[in-house]
């Protein structure tokens, strides 16, 4: 049964090995939720917080479904490493990393866009994620026209039979058939940034998988702890798939003030 985090007393284990990572979700985690996206903002007292926690040696981790630069500008906090677009992208110490055996995809993503050339439909808009493409079509006048269209499009290319489709809300994605999600995020992260112990914060569905990578964590020797942060929103899995909970976003500050005054220095 996950349990509240009312005590900050029970990370205390954690806290004692160095290096300590924390690993966070941004939106709904670290930023309210709030009717566009757009407007999405973490709060300044929150960066206050978690640019202390860096300088009391604290590596700060976001991993976020978000774009990397969208990412940057909400959570830019110095010396912290991202992994944007669930995994895709990564981002320490001022650069950009390709996790193992996606890199090659990128070249070949760009050899499918040179295939398929100028997608013309009206409402169609094409996203480079670098390993991934995605195909927008959530602006056109007939969605399944023009997702006909977007099919034809790949299945034409020589190259996409390299990759796999996935189809989300009205988009369809060309993505590497590797497995890239959160929780591989987290365990590529934790052993980049050489991690003795990771404090992780998710709020939604694609959370439950960087919480299964700290279970992963801990089988592999390091300390670790997956806090869930509840909405009235959350599906019941996000909860479930966490050691701990906390109450919303005003819950995670708490948090974050609370590490600050345990640890040391
Ligand atoms: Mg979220």
């Amino acid at each position: 049964m996950t349990r509240e985090l009312t005590d900050i007393a029970v990370l205390a284990p954690l806290l004692e090995r160095r290096p300590l990572g924390l690993i966070s979700d941004i939106d709904g985690t670290l930023a309210p939720i709030v009717p566009d996206p757009e407007d999405a903002r973490v709060a300044e007292s929150t960066l206050v917080l978690l640019r202390q926690l860096t300088e009391k040696g604290v590596r700060l981790a976001f991993i976020t479904g978000r774009t990397l630069e969208k990412a940057r500008s909400m959570a830019g906090v110095e010396g912290a490493a991202f992994a944007a677009n669930h995994g895709l992208n990564i981002w320490v110490d001022g650069a950009l990393e390709t996790p193992d055996g996606l890199g090659e995809y990128v070249p070949r993503a760009q050899d499918v866009l040179r295939e398929i050339g100028t997608l013309d439909v009206a409402g169609v808009s094409v996203e480079d994620k670098g390993p991934v493409l995605a195909f927008h079509y959530r602006k056109a006048l007939s969605e399944a026209a023009a997702r006909q269209a977007i099919l034809a499009a790949i299945q034409a290319s020589q190259t996409a039979r390299a990759f796999r489709l996935q189809e989300g809300r009205k988009v369809i994605e060309v993505r590497p058939p590797l497995l890239i999600d959160k929780g591989t995020a987290l365990a590529y992260l934790a052993r980049r940034l050489g991690l003795a112990a990771v404090i992780c914060m998710g709020d939604d569905a694609t959370d439950i998988d960087m919480f299964r990578g700290v279970r992963e964590l801990r089988a592999a020797g390091l300390a670790g702890v997956s806090i869930a942060v509840a909405s009235a929103e959350a599906s019941p899995g996000v909860l479930a798939g966490a050691d701990y909970w906390l109450p919303g976003v005003a819950g995670v500050e708490w948090l974050l003030g609370g590490l600050l005054k345990a640890l040391p220095g």
